[in-house]
């Protein structure tokens, strides 16, 4: 069946859905986007993914043409009428049909679209058995030049490092930053936990500041667990009692081995596992109801 797309102010058949070969988005990478989730009926923090869209735009000089409000009615309208009450969400926007060169003044107006898709995602037995991971030699964009914190349509830096992955066999990578300091990896921010303390390193060292991220940290503190933004290094990892990895895709997947050292004694640990929890629970009740009709059934 042929997917509704939006775009540039239709929804259009997947077919019809098409952008010119002189979009700088395809050009130069130039633009924003958002990759966010529908779990049952709501949309997942849409609001803090929007602001995360604007917010990017704002620092790559990009006017978006619609409102945040209007935004958030896109990504609605866009799976209801895939009729979709679960899923992924990609949300772009770039810099739009220009000519050959770069310069962006020569691109009047930006181009918008939302596709809604469903989600492939980790096995279970991922969750209950944990990740090997490895570190990679490509290092994290640094921040004094394309920033990181921008959700660009620029991800080469993050494909080498999944190639490096690929190499090995391994489904996620950790990427330092020029620093030699543990930044993210390539599709998902990293945490560890020491002494029953929670710690992920801080955006401004080069990564991109996760929307699950902050939603975890958020319930670990509701939880009572101690959460600190750090710079650490692989030997913190190595040496941590407790690692996993957050993402829009992988959620709050654990880590239980890095570059063949074996995290703690292997298995997922006790406060991952608490999160995983929290994090499953919350996402039964956060967001915008896609179908309003809904209301009347949740009891909201
Ligand atoms: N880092 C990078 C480089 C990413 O691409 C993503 C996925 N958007 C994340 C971290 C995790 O961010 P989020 O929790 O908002 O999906």
């Amino acid at each position: 069946m042929s997917l509704i797309i939006y775009l540039d102010g239709e929804y259009l058949p997947e077919e019809r859905a098409v952008v010119s070969v002189f979009d700088h988005g395809l050009l130069y990478g130039d633009g924003v986007f958002e990759g966010i989730r529908a779990y049952n009926g709501r949309v997942f923090k849409l609001h803090d993914h929007l602001v995360r869209l604007y917010e990017s735009a704002r620092t790559i000089g990009l006017d978006i043409p619609l409102t945040l409000e209007e935004m958030q009615e896109v990504v609605l309208e866009t799976l209801r009428r895939n009729n979709l009450r679960s899923g992924y969400i990609r949300l772009v926007v770039t810099r739009g049909k220009g000519d050959l060169g770069l310069d962006p003044l020569k691109c009047p107006r930006p181009t918008v679209f939302c596709i809604t898709a469903s989600i492939r995602l980790y096995p279970e037995e991922l969750y209950e058995n944990g990740l090997s991971l490895i570190t990679v030699s490509t290092r994290r964009n640094i921040p004094v030049a394309v920033t990181p914190r921008v959700k660009s349509l620029n991800y080469l830096n993050n494909i080498y490092a999944k190639m490096e992955a690929n190499l090995v066999g391994v489904p996620e990578a950790i990427m330092l930053n020029s620093e030699g300091y543990v930044a993210e990896a390539t599709g998902d921010n990293i945490f560890i936990i020491k002494n029953g303390v929670l710690a992920t390193p801080p955006p401004y060292i080069g990564l991109l500041e996760g929307v699950t991220r902050n939603a975890v940290m958020d319930l670990a503190r509701q939880a009572g667990i101690p959460v600190e933004e750090k710079v650490f290094t692989l030997h913190d990892v190595y040496n941590a009692d407790e690692c996993f990895l957050t993402g829009t895709a992988a959620e709050v997947i654990p880590t239980v081995k890095v570059d063949g050292r074996v995290i703690a004694d292997g298995k997922p640990g006790k406060i991952t596992w608490e999160l995983i929890s929290a994090f499953r629970e919350l996402t039964k009740v956060d967001g915008p109801l896609i179908f309003p009709e809904d209301a009347s059934t949740c009891g909201c």
